[in-house]
């Protein structure tokens, strides 16, 4: 998929910027695509389909059931419209893409529906008109395989490095049984790992794999469907996460090549390293606080203002945090500094920010 890259830049998908992205950012978008409404949100927004290829492979996918996981969408847009380009990659397909399952938490910038409901957690219960939209679009589609897009905290490591995309193949049941659909979706996985190694080598985690039949993807393993949790993470200062979003689009390009082509490469799927909760926004390291020496972990909280996600820094932990690692981390040990405020954790944090110069980011 290098000539992907090399066209990304490109691509008119490439005017939904920002971390904020609701139905009328992409709706230019959704009409280049011919995208129909399928359904609507519990506060009456319309969700939309849009039906690509006629092939006979058929793969659902959707992004955006968490409200405020943007990057996912965008990177799974660039795919599409590099798709809409090459009709021999698309030939072998028929898709179907719901790129904004939850249009509600997608305007107020949450995780949540506009009922309070996580719907990755109502596979089961289908309390919520989303829910039962893709519950409903899965059976009357009936799809060999489902792509589920996320994106994922700034929280993930991998080894040493930070996690920029993870993937998992879940499980149907407590015991983690390798189905014949597990095993396909792990190979999709592995050959993906493979395909992005040379390009973002360690960056690449194997996403929690603990059993929740309310979860989505372990739902429609149950019902023996190939499902794929593809996560965009975080690297650095990259709050825009751009980077991630051009590796997020290749993955999904990778995925379907891999699929098309029968290249699937599950032994390499437990090679990928599990991913750690080993990282914060920031680590503020050897700091001289009320005659000791103290790291201070920040985390930004994400706030919607004006149009755009303001990146607010909050005291996440005090002590000696050798086993975090920063995003930025900076090392205070040579400066003293005269505190105004103090220092306790889940306070906001923006008078430390300013105090250490630190770049206050909203995208
Ligand atoms: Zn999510």
């Amino acid at each position: 998929m290098n000539a992907f890259l090399s066209i990304q830049p490109l691509l008119k998908s490439q005017g939904v910027k920002g971390r904020y992205v609701h139905v009328e950012t992409i709706s230019s978008l959704l009409t280049t695509f011919g995208a129909v409404q399928i359904g609507e949100s519990v506060d009456k927004r319309p969700i939309h389909a849009i039906d690509m290829g006629n092939g006979p492979i058929k793969i659902l996918m959707w992004s955006q059931m968490h409200g405020n996981e943007s990057t996912a969408t965008k990177g799974l847009l660039d795919a599409l419209s590099y798709l809409a380009q090459q009709s021999s990659l698309l030939k072998p397909f028929t898709l179907k893409i719901i790129p904004m399952l939850n249009p509600d938490g997608a305007a107020a910038y949450t995780r949540v529906n506009a009922n309070d409901i996580d719907l990755n957690r109502d596979a089961l219960n289908q309390t919520q008109p989303e829910s039962r939209l893709l519950i409903e679009t899965y059976h009357a589609f009936n799809p060999q395989y489902c792509f589920n897009l996320h994106d994922q905290r700034t929280i993930f490591g991998v080894n040493e490095s930070p996690c920029m995309l993870s993937f998992l193949a879940p499980a149907k049941d407590m015991e983690k049984t390798i189905t014949p659909a597990r095993e396909s979706a792990m190979g999709v996985i592995g050959y993906i790992q493979k395909a992005l190694q040379p390009h973002i080598p360690n960056q690449v985690g194997r996403y929690d794999d603990s059993f929740n039949p309310n979860c989505m993807g372990d739902y429609f393993m149950g019902k023996g469907t190939p499902t794929l949790l593809f996560e965009a993470g975080q690297v650095g200062q990259d709050y825009a996460r751009v980077e991630t979003r051009k590796w997020f689009a290749f993955s999904v390009l990778e995925a379907l090549k891999c699929i098309s082509l029968d290249l699937h490469m599950p032994s390499i799927y437990f090679d990928i390293p599990e991913v750690e909760k080993s990282f914060v926004d920031v680590l503020i390291q050897n700091l001289m606080y009320e005659g000791k020496v103290i790291d201070v972990a920040l985390q930004y909280v994400e706030v919607l203002k004006d149009e755009q996600i303001h990146f607010v820094p909050i005291v996440h932990r005090i002590g000696k945090l050798d086993s975090l690692q920063g995003h930025k981390s900076i090392d205070v040990s040579s400066q003293t500094f005269s505190f105004l405020n103090k220092l306790s954790e889940g306070s906001n944090a923006v008078w430390l920010a300013d105090l250490l110069n630190l770049t206050q980011y909203s995208h």
